[in-house]
């Protein structure tokens, strides 16, 4: 059997990576800025992390739900007091698709409505039933999120507006800051006016932060420098370092009964071993202090590069824009000056999203690297 062919590949094999640095089959070191779409919060092969996941290996820990998983309460827990949502209550699943999918059947189920608001260049996850119907509170059919999702502008807020009160709308759904898209993000005016309305129209305002939470913004979720609340919150990528889990945090305004949600591999023990260690090394190593310290010492050295136009994103989530397509000088990061570093939807971004353990001097060989590829690109 062949692989299905989805992906362009980089012609290198990974064998091994140690807190921001891979090792290819050949020896060859890279730099880490990117961490797999966002995904190494504390460092590739974090000792106290791997310790933790190893020790529910050897007890064989793989069951999941319909029975009492300590580690569940103690997650969810942690989660609540790091991020401050202590009054949520958390759904575990195992990617960001499948906390959104949830987020957005709590919101249908709790108003029964079907439409989704989201924005241009938005990324939610692969999912074409993205929202079930719901007919006297039972689950009808799942319909076809393209069907029922109805995309605006990111910060007009006018037009976000004028779809509320059509009365047919369940949830508004929103990143904390774009990923994919190319790192743009909604304006604190705008996200004020969204919670302000979804409020008004009994509409389900949800966050997703799958990239965009955990400490990467340089608060624990992005929507935090706002100065809002959410309805629901879902997260995945920096969650587990590397092993596939996901949450929905939900407001206590929602209740929760038996069936209403559920998952095979959400919340295994392994997965939470996963997500309890992220958590104690976050806290342990000041990780959103780190982000915001190096994001700070980024701003100031990228100055020396007049080629960007500017820099979009927070903390460790950055966007750096040119005014051309930027896959050659990608390619030319990663094949030459061993960098990884990411694209977007918007080809003229390129993605900066390293752990957030990354130091001042691999910022400093970044930007060495970054000057040279430009040279050498227009000699
Ligand atoms: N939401 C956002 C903002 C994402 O960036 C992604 C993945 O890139 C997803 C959802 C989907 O997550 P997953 O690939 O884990 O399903």
């Amino acid at each position: 059997m062949n692989l299905f062919d989805v992906y362009p590949l980089y012609p290198i094999t990974p064998v091994k990576a140690v807190d921001c640095t891979i090792y290819d089959d050949k020896g060859t070191e890279y730099s880490d800025l990117y961490s797999g779409h966002g995904v190494i919060s504390i460092g590739h092969a974090h000792p106290y992390y791997l310790a933790k996941v190893k020790e529910q290996l050897d007890n064989l820990n793989f069951y999941s739900n319909a029975i009492q998983n300590p580690l569940q309460v103690e997650l969810a827990a942690k989660l609540g007091k790091m991020s401050g949502l202590t009054d949520y209550n958390l759904f575990l699943c195992s990617s960001g698709a499948e906390a959104n999918e949830n987020a957005l059947k709590v919101a249908s189920f709790h108003t029964n409505k079907s439409r989704v608001i989201a924005f241009h260049n938005s990324f939610h996850g692969r999912t074409s039933a993205a929202v079930a119907v719901t007919d006297n509170k039972k689950i009808v059919a799942p319909i076809n999120a393209q069907q029922v999702v109805t995309f605006l502008p990111l910060n007009q807020f006018e037009l976000v507006e004028a779809e509320l009160q059509k009365g047919d709308v369940c949830a508004v759904i929103i990143e904390g800051i774009q990923g994919v898209g190319g790192v743009d993000q909604g304006t604190t005016e705008f996200f004020q006016a969204l919670e302000k309305a979804c409020k008004a129209h009994d509409v389900v305002l949800i966050l997703d932060e799958v990239q965009s939470g955990y400490g990467r913004s340089g608060k624990f979720f992005a929507f935090q420098h706002h100065g809002i609340n959410a309805d629901i919150i879902t997260t995945a990528k920096g969650m587990g370092n590397g092993f596939p889990i996901g949450g929905v945090l939900i407001s206590p305004k929602f209740k929760a009964s038996h069936g209403l949600l559920g998952t095979t591999f959400g919340g295994s023990h392994l997965a939470c071993a996963a997500g309890i260690a992220v958590l104690d090394v976050m806290e342990k190593e000041n990780l959103i202090a780190n982000t915001n310290k190096i994001s700070s010492y980024f701003m100031e050295a990228i100055k020396q590069i007049p080629e960007v136009i500017k820099v979009k994103g927070r903390g460790l989530m950055l966007g750096i824009e040119f005014d051309f397509d930027v896959s050659a000088l990608r390619k030319k990061l990663i094949i030459e000056k061993h960098i990884f570093t990411g694209g977007a939807n918007n080809k003229n971004v390129l993605r900066i999203l390293p752990p957030l353990t990354i130091t001042t001097e691999a910022i400093d060989a970044f930007i060495v690297a970054l000057k040279e590829s430009l040279a050498e690109l227009k000699a």
